[in-house]
């Protein structure tokens, strides 16, 4: 589904993202993990199309994104992206927030975004909640109402950035089941997270960040059970 091939992205002459290579197939579902600052976040947002980037390239379904011709709002459509903090709009029902970006188009198709957003809200038992606003909503509920958010398109491929960061630690199991059934349905993710465990669980593969680079990978029981790299033992040591 995704190929970034050789990324480089620097800010002001700091190097990010350093000749970074990562490929995610079909259904799987991988976790960034790494030190604060190692470019998880950079990476998901050159993904999107977010932030640019200076060098490499990146296909999704085998279509070049980051050619500078193509749409980026015709990519975005394709790849669903949640951060860590919700960012629903507070003046919007849920219902208006997830609905938000197909509105601005024909009646018809504004009437089935409706549809798939309350079939999406029934799912996570959340329908009730549709006409209320956000801060109505505990934080786990409007982290939900993102990702559902980020559904509707019917994405190909969802990014995640620490979406339970944010979280009070009794909303982060709600938050955490959802993604798991998302897995279940075969959804393709890219999670950048600090949960180790969580990792662990839901990850098919473990990519460790470190300086910009992909310094190590491999499936959890390997990367946490039989790290090969020091840096990559010395991290876990600290986290857990
Ligand atoms: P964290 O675990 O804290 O979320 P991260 O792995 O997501 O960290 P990034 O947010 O990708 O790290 O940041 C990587 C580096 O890029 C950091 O040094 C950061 O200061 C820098 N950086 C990120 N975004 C910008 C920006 N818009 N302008 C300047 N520097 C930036
Ligand atoms: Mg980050």
């Amino acid at each position: 589904v995704l190929r970034c091939e050789n990324l480089r992205k620097s800010f002001r002459g700091n190097l990010v993202l350093d000749d970074l290579s990562l490929d995610v197939a079909e259904h799987e579902v991988v976790a960034l993990i790494g030190a604060s600052g190692s470019g998880k976040s950079t990476l998901l947002r050159c993904v999107n199309l977010l932030e640019q980037i200076d060098d490499g390239l990146i296909h999704l379904d085998g279509e070049h994104i980051t050619d500078p011709r193509v749409d980026p709002d015709r990519v975005r459509r394709k790849i669903g992206i949640v951060f860590q903090a919700y960012n629903l709009f507070p003046h919007m029902t849920v219902l208006d927030n997830i609905t938000l970006a197909p509105t601005r188009v024909h009646r018809r198709v504004r009437a089935e975004a409706r549809e798939q957003a309350m079939s999406w809200l029934a799912r996570v038992g959340l329908a009730d909640k549709a006409g209320e606003y956000p801060d109505r909503l505990s934080g786990g509920q409007q982290q939900r109402v993102a990702i559902v958010r980020a559904l509707v398109n019917s994405p190909r491929l969802l990014l995640l950035d620490e979406v339970t960061s944010a979280l009070d630690p009794e909303l982060v199991g709600e938050v955490l089941t959802m993604i798991r059934e998302l897995k279940g349905e075969g959804m393709t993710m890219v999670l950048a997270t600090h949960e180790m465990g969580f990792a662990r669980q839901v990850a098919d593969r473990i990519v460790f960040l470190d300086g910009g680079r992909v310094l190590e990978q491999g499936p959890p029981e390997e990367v946490f059970g039989a790290p090969r790299q020091p840096r990559t033992q010395q991290f876990l040591r600290r986290i857990v």
